[in-house]
């Protein structure tokens, strides 16, 4: 990726055909699309790249077997196809980065044949909407097979279980993935660039977005032919930025998890809890070497923090525990996620969880403002693939071909799944380090093997019990655009999912690595540091978690 410097020279100076706003799943996945079309495109996010829902996934790539049963029991024909375009969707997904994303066998434990029947029934459903794109048959596994698979399942009075297939992927570095690949094709991307306003040409029509450079403080105008807005949950805001008169679309919901040590429940396979309280599903999902357990589904108020909170991890466990053998507890979390899903309000409906999951391209004829909302990170190629054909209409040209479903993201050229034990032999890295370069960066892990000539020193972990190298921070900060401690730590490296408590005992050498690269003062190294080590800290106190490594 170019530097940020140039980033924010281009996007000042250039006259482009799109300015995409948002640089979560949606928008990078527009800017993409766009670019690759032949349009010369802007990508902007107010904070950075996959920030905010886009990090914050359950990481599945699925059509969503709680939406295909939804869409049965109400005979809705829109869900339904929403579910099979997801699982087409799911296909192009895996294939463009087999680095980040990779089909999983998920488990639903039965404790009745009834129960049995009715799963089995629904996932050869499944299968079958699927199709073409299906990834291996659903089956049923007897109560040995099960328990060899998932030794951590109540044993008592189990039947068996019904195995379906699904994909998982890492959403931060996916979306990384799709930043780099539309900045290597020519496109010109910029985080922590917020838009504030939008000016007009004198029929209405937006022409040039001001911009806010957090970074700098300065602010810019950034002049395009048409604006996307795919913003999120923020898409009423600039909706309304555009014209003032428009009534609020987004209804967003609250979802958190958490993750816990593999070794809490071990075993290859993810694990679906096929009913909660509040009529939905979890999953305990095996996850970078940890086991993510999530979601909630809680509507927004006033009062929503953006942090898991003790009820929220109670409300997990509480669901989760009768499906195992021994229960986990809260204070055995090493990390959680909370992010808030753009769901986009039905009319009568009551609940955010029987919302449907499906997008929408709107047009506002006023100010001529694209606003793409909705969907979920499985769908996002499809719905670039929709907002630039749209976009392209209000050009007055017709729609050319999307190029975005073969197209291979960076770190997929020349992978295949012998790549870890490749750079396990070549490089002489322990398997674990391999195994992560090659998850977080596919093939772009030689790139940052090179840094290796520059200092060795560089080889040596972030800390001890995880995988990541020091090389991946300057990586990150040199070719990613990594701008804070949390960029690097959350998003670029996943320190920060490994665990929080590893995330403050890196945070003083992710604050040095920065300082020196970016040429900060002590000061700004301080701040930096004080920062994120008091957002983490407020993470484990709200848990009621210790704060040392070991404690
Ligand atoms: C708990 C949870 C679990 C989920 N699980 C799954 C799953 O397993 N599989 C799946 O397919 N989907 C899942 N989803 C849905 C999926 O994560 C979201 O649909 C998707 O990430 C939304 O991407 P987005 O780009 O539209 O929004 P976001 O990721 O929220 O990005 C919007 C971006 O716009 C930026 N922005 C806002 N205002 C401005 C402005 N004025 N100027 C510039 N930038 C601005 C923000 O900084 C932000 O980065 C889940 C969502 C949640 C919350």
């Amino acid at each position: 990726m170019e530097s940020r410097k140039d980033a924010v020279k281009a996007a000042t100076q250039q006259q482009f055909d799109i300015c995409v706003v948002g640089g979560g799943a949606t928008g990078t996945g527009c800017a993409l699309d766009s670019q690759l079309r032949g349009m010369r495109t802007l990508l902007l996010d107010a904070g950075d790249f996959a920030s905010a829902a886009s990090s914050a996934s359950t990481k599945l790539v699925h059509g969503g077997v709680r939406y295909l049963e939804q869409a049965v029991k109400s005979f809705n024909l829109e869900e339904y196809r929403m579910v099979k375009s997801a699982l087409h969707e799911r296909r192009y997904m895996l294939a463009n980065a087999p680095h980040l994303a990779h089909p999983s066998h998920f488990l639903v434990p039965v404790y009745s044949w009834s129960k049995a029947l009715y799963y089995l029934v629904g996932m050869k459903m499944y299968d079958a909407v699927a199709g073409k794109s299906n990834l291996f048959p659903s089956s049923f596994l007897s109560r040995e097979e099960t328990l060899r698979r998932m030794p951590g399942l109540k044993a008592e009075g189990l039947r068996g279980a019904v195995a379906y297939s699904d994909g998982q992927f890492d959403d931060a570095r996916y979306d990384l993935a799709v930043v780099t690949t539309f900045a290597e094709a020519g496109g010109t991307a910029l985080n922590y660039a917020r838009v504030l306003a939008f000016e007009r040409y004198p029929d209405g029509k937006l022409s040039a977005a001001n911009v806010r450079d957090a970074v700098s403080g300065a602010e810019f105008v950034a002049r395009a032919r048409k604006f996307v807005n795919a913003t999120g949950t923020g898409a009423d805001k600039v909706r309304m930025l555009a014209n003032p008169q428009l009534d609020s679309r987004m209804r967003p919901s609250k979802g958190v998890h958490l993750l816990f040590p593999t070794d809490t429940f071990p075993g290859n396979d993810a694990l679906l809890v096929p009913h909660t309280e509040d009529g939905r599903v979890i999953f305990a999902v095996p996850w970078q070497e940890r086991l993510l357990v999530g979601t909630t589904d809680d509507e927004v108020t006033p009062a929503t923090r953006m942090i898991v909170q003790k009820d929220e991890a109670e409300y997990l466990l509480r669901q989760l525990n009768p499906y195992l053998k021994t229960p986990l507890h809260r204070e055995q979390a090493v990390s959680g996620l909370a992010g808030l899903r753009p769901l986009v309000a039905a009319q009568g409906e009551t609940a955010t969880s029987k919302l449907i999951r499906d997008h929408e391209v709107e047009l506002d004829k006023v100010s001529g403002l694209i606003s793409i909302l909705g969907g979920k990170w499985t769908t996002h190629r499809l719905m670039a693939q929709d907002t630039i054909d749209a976009v392209q209409r209000e050009l007055g040209q017709p729609p050319s071909p999307s190029p975005t479903r073969q197209q291979l993201l960076a770190g997929a050229e020349g992978f295949d799944a012998n790549f870890a034990t490749k750079l396990e032999k070549e490089y002489a890295l322990p398997a674990d380090v391999a195994r992560h370069l090659s998850g977080k960066f596919g093939t772009r892990a030689l790139k940052v093997l090179q840094l290796l000539n520059e200092n060795t020193e560089w080889r040596s972990r972030a800390t001890a019990g995880v995988p990541v190298i020091q090389a991946e921070l300057v990586y990150s900060i040199r070719f990613e655009m990594a701008e804070t401690i949390e960029d690097l730590l959350a998003r670029r490296t996943g320190v920060q999912m490994y665990g929080w408590r590893e995330a403050l005992a890196v945070t003083p050498t992710a604050g040095k690595f920065l300082a020196r690269e970016k040429s900060w003062n002590s000061a700004q190294e301080a701040v930096a540091v004080e920062e994120y080590t008091a957002k983490i800290r407020g993470f484990l106190n709200e848990l009621g978690l210790s704060q040392g490594v070991g404690t």
